[in-house]
């Protein structure tokens, strides 16, 4: 039978990675089993959802390759399906109508807080006779529907990572409410645990890998799936990603929207390759920089781990610098060239922005790193305190560059090239007997203003190309 699995997300907020991450489960495991990942938008809470959110979240999941493989279902366009199973539990008196108000619910907390004892609904309204219903409607009181839990029933199941499950039905808060407050005999708008379990099942949806938080809810889940009669698809509950002190990892801890890590210049093949690794390894040790295709044949849910996943930073910018360096240049190139863009730069030629692309990439993290990176060659960079000092305090320093200058004017040079700039740089060395790294460091200094940077025989070649090596070099002589 084909295995299909969903992402389920509530369009309440941005794509946050522990969505992105439980979305990239279900698609390694759909794809490992050549099965099919689907989207069920849950956009059922009118207040908090939005379609900006549901936008985002489709954006994100195909930024980083996590594309579906059937339209998106809402959940919104189906609430009276949901209602008409609704009305099938009443039917066959798995559920009933509760005229409970929130007063006597606070009521209830209250006394039940007082006792110590945790919040769960008594069930007042379990066993009212039609008369009773009558009564209570025609006082105008609102009721939701709720679907009978007893205490003694056991709920058991075998989760795909954590084994088996065991849940008590005296543990689940009491008769559940599966829709909200409406007049009369109306019902009102399905909850959360009702709408899953029918679009669950309308998609024929056969595995369920969502967070662990979801573990009570499953449980209660699996009560309706059971008076409803419909196949139980199989569970996984994933660990929470936790952040360095240990705690679930929320919007507190400043990054944690997809977006976030795009703009901070995360590429999509890293974060996903990172993201799987979150909580999941294989048995055997392997590379870890993978791409999903790779992972996808590999990957397997039972090796996901039990216990939280820690977020580590020094991780994800490890991987992300291995896919800098590895990229194949004129698509690194193109992303760079946005920073440039957005900053005014321009570039002499595509070849020098190819050439300057591959001299800066093994020094960043992220690709905002271009940025400063890049920088020198496009603006002039001012002479930082370490590099005045070297000019002043040695003697050859700036004798060194007037050479220079010299000898590309007599040999009439007019492109610098690696191979004609050490060239230079021996010439010099030994006809003036001036140390090599002197010539080297005054260099430096003339192009970027202090004693670090990348290649110097490269960076020249690219300075000369742009024109400005000569202004560079004069600048330290004045
Ligand atoms: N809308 C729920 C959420 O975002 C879905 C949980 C589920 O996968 O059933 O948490």
């Amino acid at each position: 039978m084909e295995k299909r699995l969903r992402l389920a997300p509530s369009p309440t907020g941005l794509l946050h990675i522990g969505t992105a991450r439980t979305a990239l489960f279900n698609w390694l495991y759909a794809k490992n089993n050549d099965g099919k990942f689907l989207i069920r938008i849950e956009d059922t809470d009118i207040v908090r959802s939005k379609s900006e959110y549901t936008a985002n979240i489709l954006d994100g999941l195909k930024w980083l390759g996590l594309f579906w493989d059937e339209d998106p279902i809402k959940q919104s366009e189906r609430i009276s399906i949901h209602k008409n199973q609704i009305k099938r539990l009443l039917e066959i008196g798995a559920a009933y109508r509760c005229f409970t108000s929130e007063s006597e619910i606070l009521e209830l907390r209250e006394k039940q807080q007082k006792g110590g004892l945790p919040p769960k609904h008594d069930n007042r309204h379990r066993n009212l006779t039609s008369k009773q219903i009558k009564e209570f409607i025609s006082q105008g009181r609102s009721s939701v529907i709720r679907f009978k839990i007893d205490d003694e029933t056991e709920i058991k199941w075998k989760d795909q990572i954590r084994g088996e499950i065991k849940w008590q039905g005296k543990d689940l808060g009491g008769d559940l409410v599966l829709s909200r407050r409406a007049f009369g005999d109306q019902i009102g708008d399905p909850l959360y645990n009702l709408a899953v379990v029918v679009d669950d099942n309308f998609m024929n949806i056969t595995h369920v890998i969502r967070g662990e938080d979801h573990i009570s809810n499953t449980a209660k889940q699996i009560l309706i799936y059971r008076a409803l009669d419909f196949k139980l698809p199989i569970f996984s509950h994933t660990p929470l990603i936790l952040n360095s002190l240990g705690k679930k990892l929320s919007k507190r801890d400043s990054v944690t929207s997809i977006d976030e890590f795009k703009d901070m210049g995360y590429l999509p093949e890293a974060l996903a390759n990172y993201m799987a690794f979150l909580g999941w390894s294989t048995k055997t040790p392997v590379n870890e920089i993978l791409s999903l295709s790779e992972i996808s044949k590999i990957f397997d849910i039972s090796d996901i781990n039990k216990s939280g996943a820690k977020f580590s930073w020094e991780k994800l910018n490890w991987i992300n610098s291995q896919y800098i360096k590895s990229m194949e240049l004129t698509k690194l190139s193109g992303l760079i060239k946005k920073y440039w863009i957005n900053k005014g730069w321009k570039s002499p030629s595509r070849e020098w922005e190819l050439k300057l692309t591959d001299l800066i990439r093994d020094s960043m993290i992220l690709l905002k790193d271009s940025i400063d990176q890049s920088k020198p060659f496009f603006t002039l960079s001012e002479i930082q305190s370490e590099g005045e000092d070297f000019l002043e305090n040695n003697k050859d320093a700036k004798e060194s560059l007037r050479y220079i200058l010299n000898y590309i004017k007599e040999e009439n040079i007019s492109r610098i090239n690696s191979s004609n700039a050490k060239e230079i740089i021996n010439k010099i060395c030994v006809k003036n007997s001036i140390k090599k790294f002197v010539i080297m460091k005054s260099l430096r200094i003339a192009f970027f203003g202090c004693l670090s940077g990348p290649d110097l025989i490269q960076s020249w070649e690219l300075f000369s190309e742009n024109n400005s090596d000569i202004t560079l070099i004069e600048r330290c002589l004045t």
